[in-house]
């Protein structure tokens, strides 16, 4: 079964300003479709040519892991946008958040700063535990914390792909951008 690029539930343009249609093109159209592609191609004639993007994810190494873990990473993370979509977190995860970061604002501060921090190419992600504890972790490369049993709940993908060609070094104006992108209603449904 090949994996396929997803389609967005928005147009190419529904991002702007924060993420314009040119960044769009390339980062969903152009690096997005690659790592499919490859995760296709390099999973071919191997015992992980069958098998769904998360056990690549949890089993796999080196070029495969790191193609399907970027393939299902930026799903995760153009899936989370819209432009329509609920502006704060809901239900379980609205409480979960005021329980383990003391309010939304905090939370915020918190995950843009590991966002802004982290070192070179990666993703922050916003992820549970088997208890239902919230955690920010930051990944370098593709990272993706399924590997280590932890759930995603949300991410920010940092690659200076994602944000050059609008903001160029500034990573911190994308990222504190980045919050009026996000459904909290897709993200909420998450926890
Ligand atoms: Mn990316």
């Amino acid at each position: 079964m090949a994996f396929e690029l997803p389609e967005l539930p928005y147009p190419m343009d529904a991002l702007e300003p924060v993420i314009s249609r040119k960044t769009l093109e390339f980062h969903y159209g152009k690096h997005h479709q690659a790592y499919v592609n490859n995760t296709n191609s390099l999973s071919k004639g191997t015992k992980f040519e069958n098998a769904d993007l998360e056990t690549i994810i949890r089993e796999a190494d080196g070029g495969l892991y790191n193609n399907g873990a970027q393939a299902w990473n930026h799903t995760f993370y153009f899936l989370a946008f819209g432009p329509d979509g609920a502006k704060e977190p809901v239900g379980a995860l609205a409480d979960a958040i005021k329980r383990d970061f003391g309010s939304l604002e905090n939370f915020k501060n918190e995950f843009g700063k590991k966002a802004a921090t982290l070192f070179g190419s990666g993703w922050a992600w916003l992820v549970k535990d088997d208890t239902g504890k919230l955690q920010i972790i930051q990944e370098s490369n593709a990272g993706n914390p399924l590997r280590k049993g932890l759930t995603p709940i949300m991410t920010c993908d940092v690659w200076e792909h994602a944000y050059y060609l609008d903001y160029q070094n500034r990573r911190p104006d994308y990222v504190s951008s980045f919050w009026n992108l996000l459904n909290w209603e897709v993200i909420s449904e998450r926890y």
